[in-house]
């Protein structure tokens, strides 16, 4: 029997049978939603937009270039960083699946501060590894010595942390390096709004990898693209266990155009993040309720007095999409993604009515 009670065929193995699969934020596809629940930008550029169109020709024929060549030294140019240095796949969920298939096997550590990013622990438990999830303090600190202490071969930190917000300093995490025996993989998909990026790590050691994504800064979730910096041995063992052809043509084109017009995106990333400090003063003094200072595209509110599930239905009811987590910690919190100004206004809107 799988963890929900239906009946698994018995060729399953059983760890995939027991698990607890990674939800997704619902994705309506009628129009009509403010959807702010999956920490998407509401701001594209409109370049990245036109090298869709032209990449699209009869050369969608012939496989892309598995390697991604143009793109790594487009992106190893942008951080200083050789194109060894830097991989790319089908969205950071995927390389996410690639440090752990590399790094663990059957009854391995992975360990991870927690609450964070639960897809962690599902991937641990595909693979049939142990995740060993180490509290945070009560105002989000990174567990450092915990962590170190953890004994694992692959330790995956979120910077700034989902879904709290909260960004760690980069002295916090060269000493965690310091200290963690296996690989240390930095997950910066927030970084551009407003964190301190690990890549000085990714250059000072050869067990720190850094996980990056266009779809938050750049607004292209929708286009699947990721990519990893990290000591060129750690590139070739993670390319070891991907696909063939990991990233379609249309979306190295796509990525090649956003490192192009990467200082847009970057004056995109600070409009939002002033937009999020404007509505988080907002919800704090209008509603009376506890927001997590955030370095990222999304905010961590906690609805006390009124009960989260209940504002999250509320808000549902009212056509808003916002996460809400049952987990412990987080029971009490909704995370709001930072949208256009229209849709932050509706928000507001819907919370007044449902709030007075
Ligand atoms: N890491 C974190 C912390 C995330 O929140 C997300 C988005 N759900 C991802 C990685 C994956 O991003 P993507 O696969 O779109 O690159």
């Amino acid at each position: 029997m799988s963890a929900d009670g239906r009946d698994a065929p018995a060729w399953l193995r059983p760890n995939v049978a027991a698990l607890d699969p990674y939800v997704p934020g619902e994705q309506p596809q009628e129009p009509g939603w403010v959807k702010l629940n999956t920490n998407e930008n509401p701001l594209v550029l409109p370049e990245v937009v036109e090298a869709v169109a032209e990449a699209a020709t009869d050369a969608i024929r012939t496989y892309p270039d598995p390697l991604c060549t143009a793109l790594r030294e487009a992106l190893g140019a942008r951080y200083g960083l050789p194109p060894e240095s830097v991989l790319c796949a089908n969205g950071s969920d995927e390389l996410l699946t690639l440090v752990v298939r590399a790094a663990a096997g059957e009854g391995d550590r992975i360990a991870f501060p927690d609450p964070g990013y639960s897809l962690y622990e599902t991937l641990a438990r595909i693979q049939n590894a142990f995740p060993v999830p180490i509290p945070f303090g009560p105002a989000w600190e990174l567990p450092v010595e915990h962590l170190a202490a953890a004994g694992a071969r692959l330790t995956l930190v979120t910077n700034p942390n989902a879904p709290s917000g909260t960004p760690f300093r980069l002295d916090e995490l060269d000493a965690l390096a310091r200290q963690v025996e296996g690989l240390l993989v930095i997950d910066e998909a927030y970084v551009d709004f407003g964190g301190e990026t690990a890549l000085p790590l990714v250059r000072r050691y050869d067990h720190v990898a850094v996980l990056r994504t266009m779809s938050k800064a750049f607004g292209l979730a929708g286009m699947r693209l990721g990519y990893a910096f990290g000591a060129p041995a750690t590139i070739a063992a993670l390319r070891t266990v991907q696909d063939s052809y990991p990233v379609d043509r249309i979306t190295q084109e796509a990525g090649l155009a956003a490192v192009r017009h990467f200082d847009a995106a970057l004056a995109n990333c600070r409009e939002i993040a002033a937009r999020r400090d404007r509505y988080a003063a907002l919800l704090r003094e209008r509603f009376g309720w506890k927001v997590w200072p955030s370095a990222t595209n999304f905010l961590l509110a906690e609805t006390a007095p009124r009960a989260a599930p209940e504002v999250f239905e509320g808000l549902r009811r009212r056509r808003v999409l916002v996460r809400y987590f049952s987990r412990p910690r987080l029971a009490g919190a909704l995370r709001i993604s930072i949208g256009s100004e229209a849709e932050m206004a509706a928000l507001v809107r819907a919370l007044e009515e449902l709030l007075a």
